[in-house]
């Protein structure tokens, strides 16, 4: 247990004006987005929380794991590989997921990362990434005028004027970026806009395997995040999907990953997974950007702080 644990300040904590003000947004928040979503035709899937498998994600993220049954449980980092299963019954899906990551303690300074969020997680069947890109843009200008029909004073408490963005959102290439700002781009560009806008076609050196090679620029994918503007980064990470059995294995292969933590799947594939399109996005970032607040601590009620012990 945590030494420095204190019962009292935990209570103050989590009574905090701040906090609750930024709860009322994040109700709306998920409220808003299930409807859209709802009345867009999609069908809502409840979270998938251990598993045999999981995304790898490439990044310093670490993962968790359950023993049982002789067999090896994981936490979800993302549910990505449950999408791309649910979309073979279910044409449009989403769901509200917890994904648990274990971030390394020098995440704690970002105020943009915990150990455990929830991922707004979507895919689409037989769609391509166009599809989706114009979708989560008609989502962020659908919840962000719901905020400011339903949280005025909330919004006016975090003295947050906020504007519904115009569609559609700018779209740069990696590659563009990359040669104008290095490897900083995304904060760099993050701070000078005004707007959300997109990083499309990232490197396939740089990013998981299930991402869709560009079949006219190969080395590129078919992928994109959504940046906030006014320096808060990422919003979500999503792309079209690879599907095909031995795609799917060369590129696992290409990640120096192991092929039999991946044979689940891979059967799978082989049974035939279906061309889609999806994403990603965080709820607690949504929040953070919509208060105008530079860490998520401040927006999260019982925050796991990378680094920190906490209940
Ligand atoms: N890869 C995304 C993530 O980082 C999710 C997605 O692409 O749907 O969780
Ligand atoms: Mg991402």
């Amino acid at each position: 247990m945590d030494p420095t644990f204190d019962a009292r300040s935990l209570i103050e904590r989590i009574s905090e004006d701040e906090k609750a003000h930024a709860l009322k947004i994040n109700t709306e928040v998920r409220k808003s987005l299930a409807e859209f979503l709802r009345n867009e035709g999609f069908l809502e899937i409840p979270p998938v929380i251990i598993s045999t498998i999981t995304d790898p994600l490439f990044h310093s993220t670490g993962g968790a794991e359950i023993e049982y049954a002789g067999a090896k449980f994981r936490l979800t980092k993302s549910m990505i590989f449950h999408k791309q299963l649910a979309i073979l019954a279910h044409d449009k899906i989403f769901s509200f997921s917890p994904n648990i990551r274990l971030e390394p303690p020098e995440m704690a300074d970002t105020g943009a990362h915990l150990l455990e969020f929830t991922q707004l997680d979507l895919e689409m069947a037989y769609e391509p990434r166009n599809s989706v890109i114009e979708l989560a843009e008609d989502m962020i200008c659908h919840v962000i005028s719901h905020v400011k029909k339903n949280c005025q004073e909330q919004l006016d408490r975090f003295g947050r004027d906020l504007n519904v963005p115009d569609k559609p959102f700018e779209r740069i290439t990696y590659k563009e970026a990359h040669d104008e700002y290095g490897g900083i781009y995304e904060e760099v560009l993050s701070q000078k806009k005004k707007e959300p806008f997109w990083i499309i076609d990232y490197p396939i050196t740089g990013r998981e395997f299930y991402d869709r090679e560009k079949p006219d620029d190969p080395g590129f994918l078919d992928d994109m995040d959504m940046i906030y503007p006014e320096g808060y980064g990422e919003a979500l990470s999503g792309g079209s999907r690879e599907y095909r059995r031995d795609r799917i294995e060369k590129r696992i292969l290409r990640q120096g990953l192991d092929l039999d933590d991946y044979h689940v799947y891979l059967e799978l594939a082989e049974e035939g997974l279906s061309p889609s399109s999806g994403f990603g996005l965080g709820i607690e970032r949504l929040v953070r950007y919509i208060c105008g607040l530079s860490d998520l601590e401040a927006i999260t009620l019982f925050p796991k702080t990378p680094g920190s012990v906490s209940i």
